[in-house]
């Protein structure tokens, strides 16, 4: 048996005057939506997209088509708002997420992404990206010709290939991996990896063990470094069952920091 473990923050930054960011946590579902859109319509995108996927949440059991028929409902939600008013014309968002999912008859988590959020696995003391970006920047890496660096500062950086609320509907990413235990995965969105290198983000990842410490203090710093955006951090750890229940007892878990344990074959994680 796994437990999961999970904390979440999100802050508007230092820069921007409302939070167009959306997410949620949940024991199966965690996603982070990035809304883009003027007057406040972003806002009305992710939250759209997040609503869609939230009916996800009450499902007993979870599987991923199921996750990309939600993304399709959450897509045609938001061009269907989006014409209705003027002011929303236009409006869209990044979704990206882990759903806990049955696949072959055993616990999986799917990762899922549209956009430029991003969800990354720390495992073993070190920071993999799961996700790719759909970005004018990625292209150009994936192109050889700038680095993960030079795209950093790239002035069209932020410039998304893909997002929902658009026709004809994005087509959606997925990954299925196996759960393991010691796995932390963090979902975010561009505020976070804007401003902290990978570097910086795994040494808070290894550093601060509690999953919600992790996430205030992934917020915090990226808004030390400049706040230029909203930014949201979800942080979720797979750990044993009996080393979980250990460690609580020996240190409680602040109050916003939840955990669930699902089915999955603990052993299978040294593989
Ligand atoms: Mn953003």
């Amino acid at each position: 048996m796994l437990t999961l473990n999970w904390g979440s923050a999100s802050d508007v930054g230092r820069v921007r005057d409302a939070n167009e960011d959306s997410w949620i946590a949940e024991p199966s579902l965690f996603a982070v939506a990035d809304g883009m859109g003027g007057h406040a319509a972003g806002e009305v995108a992710s939250a759209l997209a997040i609503a869609e996927l939230a009916e996800l949440a009450d499902e007993d059991s979870l599987d991923s088509a199921s996750v990309i028929d939600a993304i399709d409902r959450a897509n045609e939600r938001i061009v269907d708002a989006s014409l209705r008013r003027r002011d929303r014309y236009g409006m869209g968002t990044t979704l990206t997420g882990v759903a806990v999912v049955s696949e072959g008859g055993r616990q999986q988590w799917a990762v899922f992404n549209v956009g430029d959020s991003r969800v990354y696995r720390f495992a073993r003391g070190s920071l993999e990206q799961v996700t790719v970006d759909h970005s004018e920047v990625q292209e150009l890496i994936s192109a050889g010709r700038i680095d993960r660096a030079a795209a950093r500062t790239h002035p069209r950086r932020n410039v998304v290939t893909r997002s929902l609320g658009s026709r004809p509907a994005p087509i959606a990413d997925l990954w299925v991996l196996t759960p393991a235990a010691g796995d932390r995965l963090l979902v975010c969105s561009d505020g976070l990896t804007n401003e902290l290198t990978d570097g910086s983000i795994a040494q808070v990842l290894e550093s601060v063990p509690d999953a919600q410490d992790a996430a205030a203090e992934l917020v915090r710093l990226a808004n030390e470094a400049g706040g230029h955006d909203n930014v949201t951090v979800i942080v979720i750890d797979a750990r044993d069952g009996d080393a979980a229940a250990r460690a609580q007892s020996a240190m409680p878990s602040s109050a916003s920091t939840a955990s669930r344990t699902i089915a999955g074959d603990a052993s299978s994680a040294e593989s």
